[in-house]
């Protein structure tokens, strides 16, 4: 199953960037991008719906891949929220501060 996984992850991937470098066929790298991913999502159904859990929001959970993420709104050290964040706690942004107080009164 992992190694199915990885080999979907892999084409997924390259479906995605053959379509952003304009590749032709262009259909068939969306098909490879989107038949590859209905592979995976009916993996993560069947086996691990946990890696969607991250915190009080359903967002997928990039701990798992060594990467900090907000447990709010899911923003990152390279992806950060529009208007521009900082981290006030560990897995917690500065766009998410009052998010992060109501939820714990
Ligand atoms: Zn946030
Ligand atoms: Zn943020």
């Amino acid at each position: 199953m992992q190694q199915q996984i990885g080999i979907a992850a892999i084409t997924m991937t390259l479906g995605r960037l053959g379509q952003t470098a304009g590749l032709i066929p262009d259909h068939g790298y969306a098909a490879a991008e989107i038949e590859a991913m209905q592979v995976i999502q009916q993996h993560l159904e069947q086996h691990a719906p946990e890696a969607f859990s991250n915190g009080e929001a359903r967002l997928p959970r990039l701990s798992a891949l060594g990467i900090r993420a907000c447990r709010h709104c899911g923003c990152t050290d390279a992806i950060g929220c529009p208007e521009g964040c900082t981290w006030i706690a560990e897995e917690v942004c500065s766009s998410c501060a009052g998010a992060d107080k109501d939820a714990r009164t």
